[in-house]
């Protein structure tokens, strides 16, 4: 599938990539609309998986024989292409790792060695667990204090009081790049920024940006980005930590083992250089090959011809929901966010909305979202979410705007 404008952009051509949306739910076609959950899988990054189990499976970095060698060869070549992809300065600054919570872990957990009690730690209100409970856990370990950047009713966070709370005892800041629960797009080039300006280093949680924008990670200067592959066409089970080169110099690895290491003795061993430092153990190697193909996949349609699409279905999808009564629509403007619409309808709880679609074969998600602070900000239990892809239609948001109505008539 080619496209290089929003004219050319055939919607058609890119779903007969997807063999799953062709598939019924409950006997209806199936509408996928938990995108921001995990992105569906083209078939052309499935063919590679198939590629390589069937073809050179082998392990890698450790083989003289040729089948170790055409793997090890396609693992490191898709580890380029993730540093093309986010504009890295070198290769070994991408650090494969199975997905951005093993990313944040292990940076969280390096940190431990140089965090004191007598320092700050910020983390945003609106961050997936994954962005919090590792900095807790952090926080319990050295004695620092976490302290949370506020968001408003708007879905946005307050960067005046983020300002406010930066001083020479932050060693550390912790904000994603777009919300998982609302789809908000932060600020995040003036947040690095001023985060440098005192002194601390700062990691930005990529894994809902990944989808609909294109990173770049010299152009913000950020120190740490990650992203997980399967909610951007690629498989699960593999993802990126993306750190500057000193930095992940001077980070202790997160796990010992094998490919990690330069030389074991039982009275010393030393690691290995980056990247390796951080990859310990046989790695998903089908998955990261994928990953690059996943990719490849999305950067020959274009990202800012996905991002002009999916916000066309942002904007239909937003008008038609609001000609529901009792609707409430949570968070940012649509010009603010990403393809998200995180609602309610007066009187109806979320999980009973989203079950309802099910049967109509229409995929949300219902809940937290795994950021309830969010949900306790709203003072709400949880909100209905459906997050849109590249590959939906204006004809899924239709019959799914018609499901919410029918749900609503049965459930009132
Ligand atoms: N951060 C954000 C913003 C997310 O949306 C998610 C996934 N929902 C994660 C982190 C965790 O990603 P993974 O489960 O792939 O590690």
């Amino acid at each position: 599938m080619q496209t290089t404008s929003k004219q050319l952009f055939n919607v058609e051509a890119i779903r007969a990539d997807f063999p799953i949306l062709n598939r019924k739910v409950n006997g209806q076609p199936l509408v996928y609309f938990d995108n921001a959950a995990t992105s569906q899988t083209p078939q052309q990054v499935i063919d590679c998986i198939v590629d390589y189990y069937s073809n050179y499976n082998a392990n890698i970095h450790r083989g003289v024989h040729s089948l170790s060698q055409i793997a090890t060869d396609a693992y490191e070549k898709a580890r380029q292409k993730v540093q093309q992809h986010f504009n890295a300065k070198h290769a070994h600054e991408i650090i494969l790792t199975s997905g951005t919570t093993h990313s944040i872990n292990l940076v969280a957990n390096g940190y431990a060695k140089f965090i004191t009690e007598e320092d700050e730690i910020l983390v945003s209100a609106m961050e997936h667990h994954s962005n919090i409970v590792p900095w807790q856990m952090l926080c319990e370990k050295t004695g620092a204090k976490l302290k949370v950047i506020p968001m408003n009713e708007n879905g946005m966070l307050e960067i005046d009081q983020f300002e406010a709370m930066l001083t020479n005892k932050t060693k550390l800041v912790f904000v994603n790049h777009v919300s998982n629960a609302l789809g908000s797009i932060n600020p995040i080039k003036h947040i690095i920024a001023k985060t440098h300006e005192v002194g601390a280093k700062i990691l930005v949680d990529g894994a809902q940006a990944a989808p609909h924008l294109k990173a770049d990670v010299q152009d913000l200067d950020v120190d740490y980005y990650t992203v997980s592959a399967h909610k951007i066409c690629g498989p699960t089970g593999v993802g990126m930590l993306y750190g500057k080169e000193a930095l992940l110099e001077e980070l202790p690895p997160y796990q010992g083992g094998g490919e990690m290491i330069a030389e074991v003795t039982f009275e010393k061993t030393t690691y290995a250089g980056l990247p390796h430092k951080f990859e310990a153990g046989t790695p998903n190697i089908a998955g990261g090959i994928a990953f690059g193909e996943a990719l490849d996949y999305m950067n020959t349609i274009g990202f800012d011809v996905i991002a002009a699409y999916e916000h066309e279905l942002l904007d239909y999808a937003t008008a038609q929901l609001n000609t529901i009564e009792g609707v409430r629509i949570f968070g940012a403007k649509p010009e603010q966010k990403t393809a998200v619409i995180s609602f309610n309808i007066e009187g109806i709880h979320p999980y009973d909305m989203g079950t309802l679609l099910d049967k109509m074969g229409i995929a949300v998600r219902t809940g937290h979202h795994c950021a309830q602070p969010i949900m306790n900000f709203y003072k709400i239990p949880g909100t209905v979410r459906a997050s849109f892809s590249f590959y939906n239609t204006k004809t899924e948001i239709d019959r799914f705007v018609e499901g919410v109505k029918k749900a609503k008539s049965m459930l009132l």
